[in-house]
């Protein structure tokens, strides 16, 4: 690690720590498509436990910065670190050079995420929705895979479905289901982009909740892409607003929703009262 931070110093830099031992950290990330430069410069450091929204207008880049976490996209430039090993990179020689994708696929495992859409396998129960991941990607025997899963399941209040279809559910049930399946594999950090996006209005409220309790419960580093600001207010330690590609503010939801300094900021909070 000691390495890695001397290499990174070298190319990349200050480093601007703003906590101690980050789970996650994004130094000096880029990211453009083409000609269309969406992200710039991005500096972050999440702190193990912490809650963390992200909020923005649409198209600012938010799910593109959550995207190059899950490994859906690559930065242009930057370093991604999680947990104390480069994402993208892998230290050679005390140069950090593009990983492999058995490298790429082993610091991804320690994220998990749930999207707007919450794929399940059409075709499988829940508890096997759930189980599928933990037996064949971590080798879990299937019996302690299941007890996971009704655990968890449990946790987000759908122990009695287990051996329902997806089909059978509502849709706030089905995003539930998947952040039981994300949570099975017991990541380091949790992504939830958006996860109430897609639900009719009246399902919202029971999502949020499940959300609330596992931040509650104080185990779970989150990254939560919302616009919902009421639950940002709730439940983060920290709330970051992006614009055109950047961190313009930051800081506890206090401040950042009750009383942002930047105009930008306030402008796009405007438009949610
Ligand atoms: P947000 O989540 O804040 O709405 P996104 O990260 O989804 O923003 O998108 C940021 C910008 O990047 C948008 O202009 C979007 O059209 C563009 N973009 C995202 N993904 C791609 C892609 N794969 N190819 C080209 N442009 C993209």
């Amino acid at each position: 690690m000691l390495v890695i931070e001397a290499v990174q110093l070298k190319h990349y830099g200050e480093i601007s720590a703003l906590v101690d031992k980050p789970v996650i950290r994004y130094q000096k990330v880029s990211k453009s498509f083409g000609d269309l430069k969406v992200l710039r410069e991005i500096d972050l450091d999440i702190a193990a436990g912490e809650i963390v929204a992200v909020i923005g207008s649409s198209g600012s880049g938010k799910t593109t910065l959550a995207r190059m976490l899950m490994t859906l996209e690559q930065p242009t430039s930057g370093v991604i670190i999680v947990d104390g090993e480069p994402l993208w990179h892998k230290e050679v020689n005390g140069e950090l050079v593009p990983a492999d994708e058995k490298h790429i696929r082993r610091v991804r495992s320690k994220i998990g995420m749930v999207f707007q859409q919450f794929n399940l396998f059409p075709h499988m129960t829940i508890l096997r929705n759930i189980t599928e991941a933990p037996v064949h990607v971590l080798g879990i025997p299937r019996a302690e895979a299941e007890k996971r899963a009704v655990d968890m399941l449990n946790k987000v209040g759908l122990g009695d479905k287990l051996n329902v279809y997806p089909s059978q559910l509502s849709g706030g049930q089905q995003q539930r289901v998947a952040i039981a399946r994300a949570l099975v594999m017991r990541p380091k950090v949790m992504l939830f982009d958006e996860v109430t996006s897609a639900l009719d209005p009246e399902l919202v409220g029971e999502v949020l909740e499940v959300l609330k309790e596992i931040a509650a419960e104080g185990e779970t580093t989150m990254l939560l892409i919302t616009h919902e600001m009421d639950f940002a207010r709730d439940v983060a330690d920290r709330i970051i607003f992006i614009d055109k590609g950047r961190i313009v503010e930051q800081g506890p939801p206090k401040v950042i929703l009750g009383n942002p300094r930047n105009p930008r900021t306030r402008e796009f909070l405007s438009r949610f009262r």
